[in-house]
C-alpha cells in the first residue's frame, strides 16, 4: 500500500514522513507492515493462524491486529481524518 505516486506541487512534503505508523503490540515500537503490525509481528501472528491455533478475526476482535481487505481500517482512518 505505498503512495509513490504522491503530488509533490503541494505545499507540505515534510507530511509524509510523519505519518510513519507504528506496530499496535504495546511494547513494539517497529514500523507497521501489514493488519496493523510490524513485519516480525505479523508474521508471528501468521504463524498463529496457519497452525490453526487462533484465526485472524480472533486476532482482531482481541485487538491483536487490525482489520484488512478493502478500504482503509478504523486506524487509518483515524490517521487520515477520514469519516465512514
Ligand atoms: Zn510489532
Amino acid at each position: 500500500m505505498r503512495d509513490n505516486k504522491t503530488d509533490h506541487s503541494k505545499k507540505s512534503p515534510i507530511k509524509r514522513a510523519m505519518i510513519t505508523l507504528t506496530c499496535i503490540m504495546e511494547d513494539c515500537t517497529n514500523e507497521q507492515y501489514c493488519r496493523g503490525l510490524c513485519r516480525p509481528c505479523y508474521r508471528a501472528a501468521t504463524k498463529q493462524v496457519a497452525a490453526g491455533r487462533t484465526t485472524w478475526r480472533e486476532l482482531e476482535q482481541k485487538g491483536l491486529c487490525l482489520k484488512t481487505g478493502r478500504g482503509y481500517s478504523a486506524f487509518t482512518k483515524r490517521i487520515k481524518g477520514i469519516r465512514e
